[in-house]
């Protein structure tokens, strides 16, 4: 079964035509039109999550500025889970809102350092997605769950689409050096606890000032980083989230 969706009408008939053209595989595998697949292009398609989120009136936000770099780590076995909790899903999706104030973050960056750039991990994140996470941590009892991800009964920014994780790039795309990888739960990861690891030599110079680069541009947008992520920015308090958006299930 084909579990996306196209943009181009061709397209939907293509992939129409080729789901009956494999319904008849079963019967006579010699009547597959190949040039079918062969024009088939895999990035005019959107999945079914992806459609979801748009609409939900979310933006890609290298819609609106395409040097702005994303790593979705939830599309994939390279996170904290070890799952791939988005399956197909290769773009940021956010408020348009919160994706304008992104932008805003990029262009500060980019006066400051023109070859760096914002690197995006995540954006919204469904809560369907939340639950999977809370679920798969079951062997933690509640109150420990908290710690490596927000209960979703209460709902987290990312459920909005009005959080974002993320980092810097340097000239190469590569993420520069933050003295603990993203999703790190150790308290190296704790903005608040910086300045004793800088003092005891666990976080050199470079990685504090890298990490306060990041915070400086994303206030120019707007946004505020949490306590114990660096990489974990909110837009807005959760309680004008539930009065201006819409949660995404
Ligand atoms: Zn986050």
């Amino acid at each position: 079964m084909l579990l996306v969706a196209c943009k181009g009408e061709e397209n939907k008939e293509s992939i129409k035509k080729s789901s009956e053209q494999k319904d008849s595989l079963v019967s006579d595998s010699s009547s597959i039109d190949t040039t079918i697949l062969e024009n088939f292009n895999p990035e005019d398609c959107i999945d079914t999550l992806e459609q979801r989120l748009i609409d939900y009136g979310l933006v890609d936000i290298q819609s609106l500025d395409s040097t702005i770099l994303v790593d979705v780590k939830y599309s994939s076995e390279d996170n904290f889970l070890g799952i791939d909790l988005y399956g197909n899903l290769n773009r940021i999706y956010l408020q348009p809102d919160v994706a304008e104030r992104l932008v805003k973050a990029q262009k500060k960056l980019k006066q400051i350092d023109s070859t760096k750039s914002l690197l995006v991990y995540d954006g919204v994140r469904p809560r369907s997605v939340q639950w999977k996470m809370w679920n798969t941590l079951d062997t933690l009892p509640p109150g420990q769950r908290g710690k490596f991800v927000s209960n979703p009964r209460n709902g987290s920014l990312h459920n909005f689409g009005a959080a974002i994780d993320l980092t810097i790039a340097d000239s190469d795309g590569n993420p520069v050096d933050m003295g603990a990888p993203y999703d790190h739960i150790g308290k190296i990861a704790y903005p608040s606890m910086e300045k004793i690891y800088l003092d005891s030599g666990m976080l050199s110079l470079e990685q504090v000032n890298n990490r306060k680069l990041l915070r400086r541009v994303m206030w120019a947008g707007g946004f505020w980083v949490i306590q114990t992520e660096w990489w974990h920015f909110n837009s807005c308090k959760r309680d004008s989230a539930w009065v201006k958006y819409k949660i995404v299930e």
